[in-house]
């Protein structure tokens, strides 16, 4: 990347230190360091448009609520939604999830004996909701098994498209713990044609890839703010509008009615049924700035940055005694890997004294640990801000540290 030096610059956290040393930091799967151009957008808000939206008559509530929309309207346009109401904000993808999942298992379109489909791949936040939701409905949860190399079972998935009943199939885009790419646009239209509703868990996708959700036909689309240079605390839901308009609501409160007497309510259009309660206005306007920020790059561009550098760290680390990686060589955005007989926290801690931040542990995919017979990973992950340096820093620390744990 040409440009790199200034994009770091933009970064005023990668001049900080951790003790000695200058920070290196491929945690970026968890969670991205936030530019100027989006630390200024959430300041600028609290100094100069801070008054709550939708509601108010002055001038602040009408300047804030038209940078709030303009914000929805950033985010439609950058994921190619046929309008900003396709676009509900939420609190990050988990709530995204628990929102879709809570409103199909009110709205009565699943039932007993229908299946839900996941995959291996997932984490726990696309677990867990659609097991509450075959709690509550009698459905049944059905898991697409994965390969040794990480990618899922093409033919067991078809076998249970073919088998019926698949109402809903919730799969990830990029597996956080092993960067495999799931063919998301083929399997969205396999499940599609077989009569179920598909979301897409978008969280690590969003960071590495132009989303299209009219190309991708999927039915919902969930991802993090905080993954894409943006604000925790913001996070989007996209939908089809004609789905939206179908489902009920989940959570009730200001907002999101129409009329409200004791006896009865009426509720809002979409977005703002699913939008209870004072949203996070300032989180909003950041994330429009995040994605300005990526565009202004362009994401095809920090893809293939960061794929580089993967590769780079990839064969930089090839050499270590006993190294093993996990997931398919075409893998985005994370590099997961263990060393023989060594415990990945021990990895990590040694890592983190050379100033060197990774992720170890599980990466809330307990069971897909479990299906590789693991406790957890050493895991770094790339964004636009990483370099050679990086690289090379990774590199000396793991095989320093493998040496001093031997
Ligand atoms: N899905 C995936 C694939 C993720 O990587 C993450 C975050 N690690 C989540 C869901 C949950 O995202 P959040 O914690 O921002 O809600």
């Amino acid at each position: 990347m040409n440009d790199l030096a200034s994009i770091r610059s933009a970064f005023p956290i990668l001049d900080r230190k951790v003790g000695a040393n200058r920070l290196v930091y491929l945690d970026n799967a968890a969670t991205t360091q936030k530019p100027l151009k989006v630390l200024e957008a959430s300041r600028h808000y609290y100094e100069s448009l801070n008054a709550n939206i939708h509601r108010g008559t002055h001038h602040l509530a009408r300047a804030a609520t038209d940078a709030f929309e303009a914000a929805r309207g950033t985010v439609a346009r950058h994921l190619n939604a046929t309008s900003p109401e396709e676009i509900i904000f939420t609190s990050g993808t988990t709530a995204g999830i628990n929102l879709a999942a809570s409103s199909l298992a009110l709205s009565g379109r699943i039932t007993e004996g229908d299946v839900v489909l996941i995959s291996a791949l997932e984490h726990h936040s696309n677990i867990v909701p659609w097991q509450m939701l075959c709690q509550r409905t009698g459905a049944q949860l059905k898991v697409i098994p994965c390969h040794d190399d990480g990618t899922l079972d093409q033919s067991r998935f078809h076998q249970w498209l073919a088998e019926g009943r698949v109402r809903v199939m919730a799969i990830t885009w990029i597996s956080n713990a092993f960067g495999t790419v799931n063919p998301v646009g083929q399997m969205t239209q396999a499940a599609r044609d077989a009569g179920a509703l598909v979301l897409i868990d978008a969280a690590q996708a969003a960071p590495h890839i132009g989303i299209d959700v009219v190309g991708l036909g999927a039915d919902l689309l969930v991802f993090s703010g905080h993954k894409l240079y943006a604000p925790t605390g913001i996070g989007v839901l996209w939908g089809r509008r004609d789905l939206l308009e179908s489902l009920p609501p989940w959570q009730g409160g200001g907002e999101m009615i129409r009329e409200v007497t004791f006896e009865h309510t009426t509720y809002n259009d979409p977005p703002f049924k699913f939008e209870a309660g004072t949203p996070n206005i300032e989180g909003a306007i950041a994330l429009a700035a995040a994605v300005d920020f990526v565009n202004d790059i362009g994401l095809d561009a920090i893809h293939a940055h960061e794929s580089l550098l993967m590769r780079a760290a990839e064969s930089a680390l090839t050499d270590i005694d006993g190294i093993r990686f996990f997931g398919p060589a075409d893998r985005s955005g994370s590099l997961s890997f263990l060393v023989d007989g060594i415990h990945p926290y021990d990895l990590g801690t040694l890592m983190d004294q050379r100033g060197v931040a990774v992720r170890t542990g599980h990466h809330c995919c307990q069971p897909l640990m479990a299906r590789f017979g693991i406790s957890g990973t050493v895991r770094a992950s790339f964004a636009v801000y990483n370099d050679t340096s990086d690289v090379e820093a990774i590199a000396d620390a793991v095989a320093r540290s493998v040496k001093m744990l031997r």
